[in-house]
């Protein structure tokens, strides 16, 4: 059976369609596999985008990490790796990311395999960190205490990426303490969370592992990274500033902030993945907080990965064309 080649030209971005599951619609049509198509008819208007690879309605959390799998193990062999989940508020980028303890998603599949491969040998060395950015602010979220926001600062010049002033990195000797060290940062977002009005739907995830192999025999060592990104809605602003209005809202205007920040940021990861698709040489990772932390992990020589989530809901449809074509845009 045919998979989807993801390392063997590193410094592209691959583009994977999911579907949350729900009624099947004749206005949002699939034809899954490698180069699969979503058609789409809004307001009379169809259209076809190809991408790297569609899911097949219903696919399962094994199936989605499997075409994942050799990415998240080409970090042992030193290679960077983003994977990102895209797409509008309850099309399913948590799920699939994280999903539920009874059926993990892409994160504790990835952990478990890379603890696997890495076996219990001694020559590996795993740090964990993971933040939150909510309206451009970065907040640490497995600080001891209240989820503190860091300083981003620009990097010794030449060396390319930003330095986050106090982030903590977690020495990680077993997947059992790395999933309790993720359940505490999940944890530290969910209260931010229920404090800030369901914010976790308006603030990216950021999970990143960095694996150290050290090769005694030739004294020299390697370290691959593992980027876990589970983005903000990617719902336009209009649609939240309505949203609030309608419920009488009076954070109102601060949703619409939010919606517009959002917008900001994954228009600026947009960019940035264009301009490298497109091997501009001038990348722009400076436009926001997510792609100037990205910016190590997103250059020459690294995989990165979109998955998309779509539905069916007639509603949707136009959030679903406008997540469509973002992914045109980047592949
Ligand atoms: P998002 O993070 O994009 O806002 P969620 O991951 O929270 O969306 O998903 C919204 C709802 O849909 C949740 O109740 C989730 O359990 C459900 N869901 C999403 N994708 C799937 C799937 N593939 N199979 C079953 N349930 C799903
Ligand atoms: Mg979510």
């Amino acid at each position: 059976r045919q998979r989807l080649d993801l390392i063997s030209t590193p410094g592209n971005i691959r583009v994977l369609c999911r579907l949350r599951p729900g009624t099947p619609s004749s206005l949002v049509s699939l034809e899954p596999g490698p180069g699969g198509t979503v058609t789409t008819c809004y307001r009379g208007h169809q259209r076809r985008f190809r991408l790297d690879w569609v899911f097949p309605p219903h696919a399962s959390q094994e199936e989605v990490f499997r075409e994942l799998e050799s990415a998240v193990l080409s970090c042992l062999g030193g290679y960077s790796v983003c994977i990102f989940t895209y797409g509008q508020t309850g099309t399913g980028k948590t799920y699939s990311m994280e999903g539920p303890p009874e059926d993990p998603g892409i994160a504790p599949r990835a952990l478990q395999s890379l603890f696997r491969e890495m076996g219990t040998g001694g020559q590996h060395r795993v740090t964990l960190s993971m933040v939150e950015i909510y309206n451009e602010a970065v907040r640490d979220l497995l600080a001891p205490g209240p989820p503190q926001r860091l300083a981003v600062r620009q990097g010794p010049a030449g060396q390319g990426g930003v330095q986050v002033a106090g982030l903590t990195h977690w020495d990680v000797p077993s997947l059992e303490s790395l999933h309790q060290m993720l359940s505490l940062g999940r944890s530290n977002r969910a209260t931010a969370a229920t404090a800030m009005n369901q914010r976790s739907s308006r603030s990216h995830a950021l999970v990143t592992l960095t694996l150290r192999t050290a090769s005694p025999s030739r004294g020299t060592s390697t370290a691959g990274t593992l980027h876990l990104v589970d983005l903000a809605g990617s719902e336009r602003a209009w649609k939240a500033g309505a949203a609030s209005r309608s419920q009488e809202d009076r954070d109102g205007a601060q949703r619409l902030r939010e919606a517009r920040t959002i917008n900001r940021s994954l228009l600026a990861l947009g960019g940035v993945m264009a301009a490298l698709r497109a091997r501009r040489p001038h990348v722009p990772f400076r436009d926001s907080q997510l792609t100037r932390l990205l910016q190590p992990a997103l250059g020459p020589g690294a995989t990165a990965v979109l998955l998309l989530q779509i539905s069916t809901r007639p509603e949707d449809l136009g959030e679903t064309v406008c997540s469509l074509k973002f992914a045109e845009r980047v592949s």
